[in-house]
């Protein structure tokens, strides 16, 4: 992987959305082929020969590769999105954020026991978004889940949160707090 092609490309945005925030604006990945190419290849990869049969994306940014990944390798692709979006049965699960609470959701029947799942986030924090995101998966008791983000911020930890024995990689590891 070029390493160098994508941390050159990655743009930070000073205080957005809140003071104090360093964010990683990864559509500035995404909009330059050579680099949305690099991340598909990346991944794919990593994922090449997991039995993958289902990617699950969270919603908005974990759609992009998450998508474009499951096409690469025969999988089905599942969002996982904010209250009130999905038309189906749903299940969900809430955990807590800075301020208050926050809920995801999932389509019931998306997954099922015979599924290997990836879910897949642009970018591992604090983490509680994909421990949210992975509690929920867990639900549909598939055969084996796995963690992908494309970037993690290495100041805060977020890979603690996850059990011991979960499978979290991420493709690239930045500066931040
Ligand atoms: P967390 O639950 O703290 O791991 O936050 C992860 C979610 O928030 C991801 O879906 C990211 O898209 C977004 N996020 C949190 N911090 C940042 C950041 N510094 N730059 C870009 N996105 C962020």
């Amino acid at each position: 992987m070029n390493k160098d092609l994508l941390l050159s490309n990655l743009r930070n945005i000073p205080d957005f959305p809140i003071p104090g925030i360093q964010f990683k604006d990864v559509t500035s990945l995404f909009k330059k082929p050579e680099c949305l190419k690099e991340l598909n290849d990346a991944l794919y990869e990593l994922y090449k020969d997991c039995g993958i049969t289902k990617v699950v994306g969270i919603e908005s940014r974990g759609f992009v590769m998450g998508s474009a990944l499951a096409i690469r390798l025969n999988a089905g692709f599942v969002p996982i999105r904010k209250p009130g979006k999905l038309p189906a049965e749903t299940i969900s699960e809430s955990y807590s954020k800075e301020y208050g609470t926050d809920t995801i959701e999932i389509h019931k029947d998306a997954i099922d026991e015979n599924d290997v799942v990836l879910i897949h986030d642009d970018l591992l924090a604090t983490g509680g978004t994909m421990l949210a995101a992975y509690n929920l998966v867990k639900k549909l008791n598939p055969k084996n889940v796995m963690i992908n983000f494309l970037i993690e911020l290495d100041g805060l930890n977020g890979r603690a949160i996850f059990p011991e024995d979960a499978d979290v990689q991420s493709l690239l590891t930045v500066e931040g707090d």
